[in-house]
């Protein structure tokens, strides 16, 4: 920033930076998402998911999810009920930190294994018992139980229960680990237990995102992809078979579409057309993987309130007061939480920010300063917002569902949800009725009507800053392109969701009446559910499989 330059003067930069890409990244974002799907090594992964079929809520049956992120280890028993809802039970425990380092890939899935074995012995003694008895008894549960195996690390998948690691990040370091199969480690441990458990498959939490979402999705809409906009970003969608062309013949499964995995968090890495600020150099060069990730330095979680502590810095160094001994010098000491605070907050003398400001930062602000920090925040979190509408709107150009006609009948309506959740872990009751798409309905679309009128006044602030007038439209039509979005980010942030319908609208290709057409709900517990869905997948094939044998 340079010093002396008014805060106005300053976000109209900053505007126009958000303004002007979207032809431009539309010409990218097409050649990112063909190059991925051609090549492997591509920016944009498009990684293939070996998921070939989405669930429309009608799948039943008992399946087991397994969920290593970074901090936890979750394990749940899914039950699907068929009628677009599931109950489910869960244990969680910390991940020992000695175990992220430990000497061997099988130490750490021996450690799972066990945890498996006490919450089948806690919540499903009764498959235990079938396979002691080796199913020789009229024990009904004499099965094995599919487990979707949810890994939140970079893996290289070849079938949907193959794949190997590529890198550690998250404070791992399991050296042995890299190049080993994922599935057939973790299947030794549990086989080494005699636990009647299949890992069927592996998967990529922004694939059990979009699967969650198909299962819960009210209407007959199918799903065309499930997006995270929380800590990171990233989205996986449904694409033809036939334009996955790096996929050899030999390993293409059967079926017409395949779940792929984007990993758009690197589109554009190369800084062609993404919008660069100061503050965004700033973050990337202190950044732990420099150069990497570029898009998702501009939208998620992690790092907003890092380019709003810069753009900060910035502006307090240019009226010449800044204090070193505030904790504004510090990386990462502002969360992205405090930009949906600063964004909202309405109070005469902005008192909300200056009091936070103090608490966080020690930083005692002239209402001018703290006036200057709400325009960076609502300019960095729609800029955000627009990135993330790009996105979308990319993925839904190139799925062609807005010239072609959706399958009717592929889902059945829409029933209101109550779903149990018991176990170790105090989790919130799921009620997929709170969608907003379920109860725009009698009271609810009066109510929403009132709001859509009133919401032209609530966006004045945020027209101000550039971008076209955001009309919200309730009379959907009912061929929807169905959007599963998670991640705190897109739940918190005011407007998110808003500001993202404005760039589907305001991009040629979609427009008013494609975004009409644009259904965007909340995907509940992608890494839980979702992977119990992918291993309900693995089982349909192997039936189709099974079914192929001459017999
Ligand atoms: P995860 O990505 O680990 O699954 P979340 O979806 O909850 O978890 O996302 C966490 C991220 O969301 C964090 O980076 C946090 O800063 C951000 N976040 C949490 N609350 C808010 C909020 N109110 N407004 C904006 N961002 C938030
Ligand atoms: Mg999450």
């Amino acid at each position: 920033m340079e010093a002396g330059m008014s805060v106005p003067r300053r976000l109209d930069l900053w505007n126009s930076w958000v303004s002007d890409y979207d032809n431009r990244i539309r010409i990218i974002a097409d050649f990112c998402v063909e190059d991925g799907l051609k090549h492997d090594g591509a920016t944009m992964a498009q990684i293939p998911s070996y998921v070939t079929s989405l669930p429309d809520g009608t799948d039943t049956g008992l399946y087991l999810a397994v969920d290593l992120g970074g901090t936890n280890l979750r394990v749940c028993a899914v039950d699907l009920l068929g009628d677009s809802t599931y109950s489910m039970k869960q244990s969680k425990v910390a991940i020992p930190s000695q175990l992220m380092l430990a000497a061997t890939f099988s130490e750490l899935f021996a450690f799972i294994a066990t945890r498996l074995h006490l919450f089948l012995q806690k919540h499903h003694p009764e498959y235990l018992e079938a396979s002691s008895s080796n199913g020789a008894t009229t024990a009904v549960k004499k099965d094995n139980i599919l487990l979707g195996f949810t890994f939140s690390f970079a893996f290289e998948q070849q079938a949907l229960d193959r794949g190997t690691l590529l890198r550690w990040t998250k404070g791992f370091n399991i050296p042995d680990a890299i190049g080993m199969d994922i599935c057939s480690t973790f299947q030794s441990e549990i086989d080494k237990l005699q636990l009647p458990v299949i890992v069927a498959a592996l998967v990529n939490d922004t694939v059990g995102t979009l699967l969650a979402r198909s299962y819960t999705s009210p209407g007959k809409s199918p799903t065309l992809l499930g997006a995270i906009f929380g800590t990171g970003t990233n989205g996986a969608y449904v694409e033809r078979m036939s334009r996955l062309t790096k996929l050899k013949r030999g390993e293409k499964p059967t079926g017409d579409e395949m779940i792929v995995n984007s990993e758009w968090g690197s589109f554009d890495n190369e800084m062609k057309v993404l919008p660069d600020t100061v503050y965004d150099q700033a973050l990337d060069t202190e950044s732990v993987h420099p150069g990497i990730q570029m898009f998702e330095k501009r939208i998620s979680g992690m790092y907003l309130g890092e380019v709003l502590r810069h753009a900060i810095v910035g502006l307090l160094s240019s009226q010449g007061s800044v204090n070193t001994s505030s904790k504004l010098h510090e990386a990462y000491t502002i969360d992205s939480s405090f930009l949906s605070m600063a964004a909202s907050d309405d109070t005469a003398g902005l008192t909300v920010i200056r009091k936070q400001l103090d608490l966080l930062l020690e930083i005692d602000a002239s209402v001018e300063i703290a006036e200057a920090v709400k325009i960076l925040a609502l300019a960095i979190g729609r800029r955000a917002a627009r990135l993330a509408g790009v996105a979308i709107a990319g993925v839904i150009i190139k799925s062609g569902r807005l010239s072609a006609p959706i399958p009717t009948g592929s889902k059945k309506n829409a029933v209101a949800a109550s779903v149990k959740t018991v176990g170790d872990v105090e989790q919130a009751t799921f009620d997929s009725s709170s969608d907003p798409a379920r109860k725009r309905t009698g009271l609810w679309s009066m109510i929403y009507r009132v709001f859509a009128t009133t919401a032209w006044w609530l966006s004045l602030p945020l027209r101000m800053f550039g971008g076209g007038q955001i009309k919200l439209v309730t009379d959907r039509p009912t061929d929807m392109i169905d959007v599963g979005v998670d991640g705190s980010l897109f739940e918190f942030y005011p407007k998110f969701e808003e500001i993202i319908r404005g760039v589907l609208q305001e991009v040629e290709e979609i427009g008013i009446e494609g975004e009409r057409r644009v259904q965007i709900g909340k995907a509940q517990d992608g890494s839980g559910v979702g992977a119990a869905l992918a291993a309900r997948a693995a089982g349909k094939a192997r039936e189709l499989e099974a079914n192929k044998l001459p017999k």
